[in-house]
């Protein structure tokens, strides 16, 4: 069996940014509790990690980003990389929590986009999914930004104004984007287009695309974390036979492999490190040490 690690892997520069800055929160405020608003990254277990540090994630699918603020009656909250509702992170500092806000720098810069564009009197058309915190927290920006979500909504979506504006959420699918904009070019042919997939998504996507004499891609990550979800498509769209998801090296153990088997690991942005090198360590040496998840192990890259 020959194993090779997809590289880029780790967390991607807004993710290490968003936890550096729970770090400081942490050590700025030692007596205060440490909220965070939605999960910091989507993956389950760098959550239960910073709970082992007392840092709280409050995330409920049930519940808007408003209703979990009224939940904190006191101490830090943050905001994830993904971006947040104005209204929102006011209503905490109007509560007089102590707000740090850790959108990603790709993000702001969208936001900026966007608020350009809707000050000039354009309609924007948001590439992103559904019910994701970052669509939600640009769609916060007006009522006229309208979320297309897949090559339907591109062919059927309707607009009077002669002023668009195209943008996506930084972890789109780079093939799906481009087709998209393509079928909205051909409809609105004076549209203007501000991809805005991030580097980190982009440079992980086109690795994937250029895996060569690969029998296996196995993607490391969570189920809700959509620049993950996107790598292993890429792998299917790139011809490879056998694409497995996977959240930690656990869930190969009923896998079976060929000895002749060339095998590709790669992991999302928001995958910490340490379940990658477990996964890359467990198909090399089939230990089942490698099947534990040490959450202090995850901590360390805390
Ligand atoms: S995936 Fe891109 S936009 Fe999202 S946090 Fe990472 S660098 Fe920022």
């Amino acid at each position: 069996m020959e194993i090779k690690e997809v590289r880029p892997s780790g967390y991607c520069a807004g993710v290490g940014r968003a936890l550096a800055l729970v770090r400081k929160a942490v050590s700025d405020y030692p007596d205060q509790p440490v909220y965070i608003v939605g999960m910091l990254v989507h993956n389950r277990y760098l959550v239960e990690a910073l709970k082992t540090r007392n840092i709280i994630t409050l995330d409920d699918s049930v519940k808007t980003k408003s209703e979990l603020v009224d939940e904190i009656d006191n101490g830090v909250v943050v905001f994830t990389a993904h971006g947040i509702d104005r209204k929102v992170k006011k209503k905490a500092v109007d509560k007089g929590l102590t707000v740090i806000d850790a959108t990603c720098q790709y993000v702001r810069k969208t936001h900026e986009i966007i608020k350009e564009h809707l000050a000039d009197g354009y309609t924007v058309f948001y590439i992103g999914k559904h019910h994701h915190p970052e669509s939600e927290a640009a769609l916060s920006l007006s009522e006229n930004i309208i979320l297309l979500t897949g090559i339907e909504d591109a062919q059927n979506v309707c607009c009077d104004n002669d002023r668009i504006l195209v943008t996506t959420q930084t972890t789109m699918s780079v093939y799906d984007t481009a087709e998209m904009i393509k079928i909205i070019l051909d409809r609105f042919p004076d549209a203007t287009i501000a991809e805005e997939i991030c580097s980190a998504t982009r440079t992980r996507q086109n690795a994937v695309a250029q895996l060569k004499d690969t029998d296996v891609l196995i993607v490391v990550g969570d189920p809700k974390s959509n620049n993950t979800r996107q790598l292993a498509y890429m792998g299917e769209k790139a011809g490879i036979k056998k694409v497995l998801r996977i959240e930690t090296a656990r869930d190969l153990v009923n896998e079976v492999f060929n000895e002749t088997d060339r095998i590709a690991v790669a992991s999302g942005a928001s995958t910490p490190k340490a379940l990658t090198d477990n996964v890359i360590s467990y198909l090399k040496t089939k230990d089942e040490k490698y099947l534990e998840t040490d959450l202090s192990v995850i901590c360390r890259f805390l």
